[in-house]
């Protein structure tokens, strides 16, 4: 058994990040300015968009996209109860109705052949969410949106690098969102980014993000700027600072690198997961239209193959030195959304399937093939003494 423990995620913090922080500490301005404007910068041309806006957080891009789309009380937005917290949140922030449509059970990504029945009159966007780095049957989803004439902004947080018929997550949908959060494939400690083909979107994303006023900061500041503005709209603070963004240029010039590891690993636990039937790897539905980002690597235990359930079997890998987690706990599940909405148990249930056999395990790049095989060792000790 290992002696040290591994830790679930650890981000990939090396010296060029430090490097361009204390320049940026240094130079006299930290909020957004050249920095954030160099990285929104390399962020498009990685992608292939015509526009992306730098955020403190996914949550906040997608939030703005849903204000900037004019998304209001009285409307509907249709998402999945399999994510995170912040895709529903943003829906009942805008003033609408989040609408949840159930998941298919190889990929935990909303299921685009349900998405029609639960369209109404008030229906105004989808919120695919690319769950895990693997991207949703797009083509499905924007020939829905076209002929409904729906919105759609993707969840992307888990969907850096990911292709849908060999083009970037973040170069096809009105908007999509991504998350530069601490343990996501690219981080800024906390950030986020809007990306997008729509001059109009863009401006309004990037207004909305800075209380609404006319000119930012820094160009108010700088040598050539004016102490002059105006107020166009009651907007937000969710502008991104170059502290956050010294950071990210230089995550993202090492992003293929860090990549080429993360596939490296999940090749490896595929091979060394293959020969254990308790375990379902994950899954990869049309492998020449896509291109995973391999964000997560959630196993799916075989339950009806084992004697523990899936938190014993967390436990179990907690003493064995092996850190993991659990995405997600479906959202009609908590609280609020039963109490507010009416959900109970049994509403979504490929979802929950899902989720009663979901671990994901560590895969990250500051890992080495030896914690990989670790990984591995524990899981198979495991059943070695929970089989039936
Ligand atoms: C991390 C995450 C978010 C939120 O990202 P923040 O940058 O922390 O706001 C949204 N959706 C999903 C699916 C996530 O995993």
């Amino acid at each position: 058994m290992r002696r040290e423990f591994l830790p679930f995620y650890m981000p990939m913090i090396e010296q060029s990040e430090v490097d361009e922080l204390i320049d940026t500490l240094k130079s006299g301005w930290l909020t957004t300015g050249p920095k954030t404007k160099q990285f929104e910068s390399l962020f498009k041309g990685f992608i292939g968009c015509n526009y992306a806006v730098a955020l403190t957080s996914c949550t906040a891009a997608m939030h703005l996209a849903l204000v900037a789309l004019g998304i209001k009380e009285g409307d509907e937005v249709i998402t999945t109860p399999y994510t995170f917290a912040a895709t529903a949140e943003v829906i009942i922030h805008a003033g609408a109705k989040c609408v949840f449509v159930d998941v298919e059970p190889d990929t935990a990504n909303i299921d685009a052949d349900r998405i029609e029945a639960a369209i109404t009159e008030k229906t105004k966007a989808i919120i695919p969410v690319h769950f895990a780095g693997h991207p949703c049957d797009m083509e499905k989803v924007l020939n829905l949106a076209k002929s409904y004439n729906l919105h759609v902004v993707e969840d992307a947080a888990h969907a850096i690098g990911s292709e849908y018929q060999n083009k970037k997550i973040g170069s096809i949908g009105d908007v999509s969102c991504f998350s530069f959060y601490a343990n996501k494939n690219l981080t800024t400690g906390e950030g986020g980014m809007a990306t997008t083909n729509s001059l109009d979107l863009a401006e309004k994303i990037k207004l909305l993000s800075l209380h609404g006023i006319s000119h930012n900061a820094w160009q108010r500041y700088s040598m050539n700027g004016s102490w002059y503005y105006e107020i166009l709209d009651a907007g937000y603070k969710y502008n991104m600072s170059d502290i956050q963004a010294s950071l990210g240029i230089h995550q993202l010039k090492k992003f293929e690198r860090c990549q080429a590891i993360r596939l490296e690993y999940t090749k490896l636990y595929n091979e060394l997961l293959a020969e254990v039937l308790e375990v379902k790897v994950p899954v990869i539905k049309d492998k020449d239209k896509i291109k995973h980002s391999w964000h997560l690597y959630v196993i799916q235990l075989q339950l009806e193959k084992l004697a523990i359930d899936r938190g014993r079997f967390i436990s179990e890998l907690h003493r064995s030195n092996i850190g993991s987690s659990v995405h997600f706990i479906p959202l009609h599940l908590h609280p609020y959304y039963q109490k507010n909405y009416g959900f109970k148990r049994g509403d979504f249930p490929v979802a929950e399937d899902f989720y009663k056999r979901a671990i994901s395990i560590p895969l990250y790049p500051r890992m080495t093939t030896d914690d990989v095989k670790d990984v591995v060792e524990a899981i198979k000790n495991i059943i070695a003494h929970a089989g039936l």
